[in-house]
């Protein structure tokens, strides 16, 4: 079951990547293995599943030390609080939820400690939304010119869940305003920072990432499609 899933959107991910005239290699499928126990991560990382999302630093720890991920990756994609900041940094291979610039000193300064270069993506609430995390998009260029100086940090990219909408097309007019934020940091030449390790745009995930996708996200992160008891499609 769990194999089958990851086949198949495997398949409508390369699937969407060609209607969209890119190439399929360049969209990265991340399973999200939270809540999902040992033994169905094994059938996803044999059908080939090699990146891997989890919510929460507890749990990233555990699976750090319980699956094979030799070759292989593991993303903290929640809320991460300043004070597990040095945990997160001890066993994620990327902190996309990077949602404060208080949180990404925090996290230099322990990787600094480290000997670590930490890879980390800035978590965008596209949809400015007042519940959610995230900078909000108007303050992006502010915080990023103070974040991408920091040491022991590799801006990588953005990530981003929009606001929750029945309506597909409304959902894909936040994917491409994130597109579009994306290629104008890229496109900046900023003091003394080089941009050219800023190849990542997170977004897409079960319901949505062929929208994603048609907007150019280079990473889906897809959970209950693959692990999820209802098949997909
Ligand atoms: C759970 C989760 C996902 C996956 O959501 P699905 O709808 O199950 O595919 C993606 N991103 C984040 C940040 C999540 O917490």
């Amino acid at each position: 079951m769990v194999r089958d899933n990851y086949l198949r959107v495997k398949a409508a991910v390369a699937e969407a990547a060609l209607r969209a005239g890119r190439d399929p290699a360049r969209v990265r499928l991340m399973a999200v293995t939270k809540t999902v126990e040992e033994g169905r991560i094994l059938e996803a990382i044999g059908a080939g599943a090699d990146l891997f999302g989890e919510n929460r630093v507890q749990e990233l720890e555990r699976k750090r030390g319980s699956l094979p991920l030799e070759g292989r990756e593991l993303h903290l994609i929640g809320h991460l609080q300043t004070n597990k900041a040095a945990k997160a940094a001890a066993c994620a291979d990327m902190i996309q939820s990077v949602d404060s610039f208080r949180l990404a000193s925090e996290l230099s300064r322990v990787c600094v400690k480290m000997g670590k270069t930490q890879d980390i993506l800035l978590e965008v609430n596209i949809g400015n939304e007042p519940a959610k995390f995230g900078f909000s998009p108007e303050q992006m260029d502010e915080e990023l010119s103070k974040i991408a100086v920091l040491p022991g940090l590799r801006v990588r990219g953005l990530m981003t869940i929009p606001p929750f909408l029945e309506n597909l097309s409304e959902t894909a007019e936040f994917f491409s305003r994130m597109r579009k934020l994306f290629i104008d940091i890229r496109g900046k030449k900023m003091d003394n920072i080089t941009m050219e390790s800023f190849d990542c745009l997170s977004m897409g995930m079960s319901g949505d990432f062929e929208a994603a996708i048609a907007e150019g996200s280079t990473l889906v992160r897809v959970g209950s499609a693959i692990f999820g008891n209802r098949a997909y499609h």
